[in-house]
């Protein structure tokens, strides 16, 4: 452990405390609870802090939040006090881990990293279509961020596809660019919060097609048309671009799936999701897991966060031996 006015210097060869893999809302809670525990800390992110609400225009629910307030500004601020107390954090891009033994040896891109605990809480990524055409026109009108890519659609029509808070609200956020805007949901029903679905409703620019999915996107070199289907009759329908706009806007918010690709085989998993116990611990001693890349009942911010303090107390307590 390092006492309250350590230098913020990182040395690779240095044996850490604890490395918390994932910046999004659990690494950074965990580097919250571990740099004021003192314990040595280094946060690896692959590329950008925040994980998933990064892409989240307003986060509505989070105990304290401000009206208003988006994912990027929320993860700022928590970004900044994880480093007030002492976190440090790398960029880096772990390709393998060895986390048996008491000194656990995370391997990047660029070095390789090693600490007495591990904290992983690598989040998770949006879940595609997976229909033809889909891949080939990300970026060309295919898009699973609308802070990222609104913008590009000022005054045009788009689509959303899911019936969760994710498509409603990035749905909302979309009207004001876009002159229409309408959700496509495999249900009749939406799944997001009423208090979300009554804002929607009442939005004149929303529309909704009910018990629809896509199942085939086209363009040459720009979304051109879709092919959306009816589960319920099993009739399809090609929607065409206007030809005003030779284009459309369709992004996809269905939901997400773990980044544990890396962990198969080093710690217990269920659905590719981790398993850990009350304490974030895996079946690896000091070893565990926070946030969405659990196995868990509801997966937010505040609860990505709980986990995260939770998981680095614990490492505390591990390397303290209690
Ligand atoms: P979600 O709640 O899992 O919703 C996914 C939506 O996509 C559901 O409507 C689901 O339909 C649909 N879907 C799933 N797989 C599909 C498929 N293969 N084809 C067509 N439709 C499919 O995901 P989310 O909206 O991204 O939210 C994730 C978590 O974050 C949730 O706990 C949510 O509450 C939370 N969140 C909160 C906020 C906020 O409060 N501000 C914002 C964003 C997210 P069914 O309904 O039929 O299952």
């Amino acid at each position: 452990m390092r006492p309250a006015q350590y230098k913020k210097v990182i040395v690779l060869e240095k044996i850490f405390d604890t490395i918390i893999i994932g910046a999004g809302p659990a690494g950074l809670a965990a580097g919250l609870y571990a740099g004021r525990s003192r314990l040595d800390t280094l946060i690896i992110e692959k590329q950008k802090d925040g994980g998933q609400i990064v892409i989240t225009a307003e986060i509505e629910n989070y105990p304290g939040g401000t009206e208003g307030e988006s994912g990027p500004s929320l993860i700022k601020r928590m970004a900044n006090q994880a480093d007030h107390f002492g976190a440090q954090k790398v960029y880096d891009t772990v390709v393998d881990l060895e986390l048996e033994g008491d000194i656990k040896k995370v391997i990047g891109k660029k070095d390789t990293y090693q600490a007495k605990t591990v904290i992983l809480a690598p989040g998770a990524h949006p879940r595609p279509i997976g229909c033809p055409g889909e891949q080939e026109l990300v970026g060309k009108g295919v898009s699973y961020c609308a802070t990222c890519d609104a913008a590009f659609f000022e005054d045009m029509e788009v689509y959303v596809m899911g019936g969760g808070d994710s498509a409603v609200e990035e749905a909302m956020y979309l009207t004001n660019y876009a002159r229409k805007v309408t959700v496509i949901h495999r249900r009749n029903e939406l799944r997001a919060a009423k208090s979300i679905q009554e804002k929607a409703f009442a939005n004149p620019k929303m529309h909704f097609m009910w018990d629809s999915v896509i199942t085939e996107l086209k363009g040459d070199g720009l979304l051109q048309s879709m092919v959306v289907k009816n589960v319920k009759t099993g009739e399809e329908t090609e929607i065409m671009a206007p030809e005003e706009d030779g284009t459309f806007g369709v992004f996809v918010f269905i939901g997400f799936l773990p980044e544990t690709a890396l962990l198969e085989g080093k710690v217990n998993m269920e659905h590719n999701y981790v398993l850990t116990d009350d304490d974030m611990k895996t079946n690896v001693p000091g070893v565990f897991a926070a946030g969405d890349c659990r196995k868990k009942s509801l997966r937010q911010v505040v609860t990505a966060a709980a986990d995260g303090a939770i998981a680095a107390m614990q490492a505390y307590k591990y390397i303290e031996g209690v």
